[in-house]
């Protein structure tokens, strides 16, 4: 099996073990987003080693559950045990034996061939093409951010960053009617954030948290760079709540006594169920392919790598099948 592998570093492999698992369906892999969370387990976050890729659309060739074959997927990507008090609600997101597509104990979507189970699977709609549903894992974590806090219209919302989780926060938080703010670096992304629905841009420029300070009801730190947190901090209210989406390898400083002195709430945040995200998509009135900056094959995996580290970039998709 072809495949985009980390080991030692990050390799094409033509070689990679047969991903098929027992009573699982095996899903030929269209195609995969590059994810902030794959290059920082190449920086060594997550210590995870075998082939990386969980944001995927595929094809399923294989499954116990004969409805499901030859239909275009895509997937959840923490598959639990199955027993314990988290998989007996049906929700795998924190069994602490799951595996997690490319990132935990699973081989991932860079490669022909990847394996989940059929329950993880959710069969796509003709309406939504490939360079849409690709971003559904994505969508779902910024959705997710509704599952954990309420947002109010008359509430105002910053988002930290303007990458391409950022942008998928925006447009999950315009849906609330929230005022909401921007805050990022590149002249570019801030006017796409303005399409997604921001309704004011701010560049990240120093000073620019001492002039916002203290004006928000919500701040989400979705940047990827570990310095967004001392900028959410500075720009929430008193008891106001911070949102923290990034992860990074190795520790983020963070000033704990402006958490107590200013009363915070802080909310970590990672993955989302992708029902609620595909109803988005499929009712949906913007272009996720806006997102896209740039498309190889999987043979350029490596070089996808490289771009999609790139700052100037938003996502960049790898071809497979
Ligand atoms: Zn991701
Ligand atoms: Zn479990």
């Amino acid at each position: 099996v072809k495949a985009l592998t980390f080991r030692d570093g990050l390799k094409l492999v033509r070689d990679a073990p047969d991903p098929r698992r027992e009573g699982e369906a095996l899903v030929q892999v269209i195609c995969a987003g590059i994810c902030n969370t794959d290059l920082e387990i190449v920086k060594g976050y997550a210590g995870f080693r075998g082939t990386l890729g969980h944001e995927f659309v595929g094809r399923v060739l294989e499954s116990p559950d004969t409805s499901l074959i030859g239909r275009r997927v895509v997937g959840e990507i923490n598959a639990g045990c199955g027993f314990c008090e988290w998989c007996a609600q049906g929700d795998s997101r924190h069994c602490p034996d799951r595996t997690v597509l490319g990132i935990k104990g699973r081989d991932g979507a860079f490669a022909e061939f990847l394996s989940l189970p059929n329950s993880n699977l959710i069969v796509l709609p003709d309406s939504v093409a490939d360079d849409s549903a690709v971003f559904i894992e994505p969508l779902a974590a910024a959705l997710n951010i509704l599952e954990q806090i309420s947002v109010k219209n008359s509430d105002s919302v910053a988002v930290v960053g303007d990458g391409k989780l950022a942008q998928l926060v925006v447009l999950v938080m315009a849906q609330t009617g929230c005022s909401l703010t921007l805050i990022g670096r590149h002249g570019d992304k801030l006017e796409l954030a303005k399409e997604f629905g921001a309704t004011r841009v701010l560049r990240a420029q120093p000073g620019v948290d001492r002039e916002w300070a203290s004006r928000f009801d919500v701040v989400v730190e979705a940047s990827g760079a570990p310095s967004g947190l001392a900028t959410a901090l500075a720009l929430v209210k008193p008891r106001g709540t911070v949102v923290m989406k990034s992860t990074h390898e190795g520790s983020t400083p963070l000033e704990m006594s402006q958490v107590v002195v200013n009363e915070l709430t802080i909310v970590g945040s990672r993955c989302g169920r992708f029902r609620p995200a595909l109803d988005l998509l499929a009712g949906a009135r913007f272009d996720l392919s806006r997102l896209i900056s740039g498309q190889f094959p999987l043979e350029d995996g490596v070089r996808a790598f490289e771009e999609a580290s790139a700052p100037h970039n938003l996502k960049i998709i790898v071809q497979i099948g």
